[in-house]
């Protein structure tokens, strides 16, 4: 984990980031795209991993009921176990909620024991504030040769990005919008973070939340609905 990022307070997230040996920050361009199966044409999906964070996914929550836009959340089991009433307010608001982890680990450095182990404690947490999901955004975007066994076992579906925000470098929704626009099309699947997960260079999420609002303009102009992928 890269020391310099701070943990989120009263996130209840000490297990985040203990993984990231090298210190590459999260869901850097690894990614597998993958519009996943059911996406339906016209939509444009919003995703939001590391959180939810008492402040920032509250906020991030005003700007997606104000424009109508439905979003997919990958939190930190450790982190949604420790916010039930956000994770309410998502489910409530009409927003997915899948599988991110519990630890925050690369699949691709670890056993399929301990990626079972970990998503087992994951779905644990999860369920215990009423979530079980149905996808799963491995951390980083990595996975295994084990990953899709692990996902079947647990009738999870991976689903990767086709547009990386690299809002964890602290980049402004300015500079985000120009760097992603062209890419904000039909049946796109955006990454972005509400949370400050491991390796970030940001403080804070404001810049996603207002980088989100400016998509949910362009989602208007463009006729695209902001929806989830499954
Ligand atoms: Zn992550």
């Amino acid at each position: 984990m890269n020391e310099s990022q701070p943990e989120t307070a009263g996130s209840g997230a000490g297990r985040v980031g203990r993984t990231s040996r090298d210190g590459r920050p999260h869901c850097p361009r690894s990614g597998v795209p993958s519009a996943g199966k059911g996406f339906r044409v016209g939509k444009l999906a919003l995703t939001f991993d590391d959180g939810p964070d008492p402040r920032w996914t509250a906020r991030l929550l005003d700007v997606l009921g104000d424009a109508n836009a439905r979003a997919t959340f990958f939190p930190i089991a450790s982190r949604a176990a420790a916010c039930p009433g956000l994770i309410d307010r998502i489910l409530a608001e009409g927003h997915e909620i899948g599988l991110h982890c519990d630890e925050h680990i690369r699949h691709s450095e670890r056993s399929i024991e301990c990626g079972r182990r970990d998503t087992a404690r994951a779905l644990r947490l999860l369920a215990s504030v009423g979530v079980r999901p149905k996808l799963w955004r491995t951390p980083w975007g990595d996975t295994a040769s084990w990953s899709a066994q692990v996902a079947d076992e647990n009738r999870l579906q991976i689903v990767g990005w086709t547009v990386d925000t690299h809002d964890w470098r602290g980049d402004t929704a300015g500079q985000m919008l120009r760097a992603t626009k062209d890419d904000l099309r039909d049946g796109a699947i955006v990454l972005a973070h509400d949370g400050i997960g491991p390796g970030a260079l940001r403080a804070d999420a404001r810049e996603t939340i207002d980088y989100t609002a400016r998509v949910a303009e362009h989602a208007v102009a463009a006729g695209l609905e902001l929806g989830t992928p499954s």
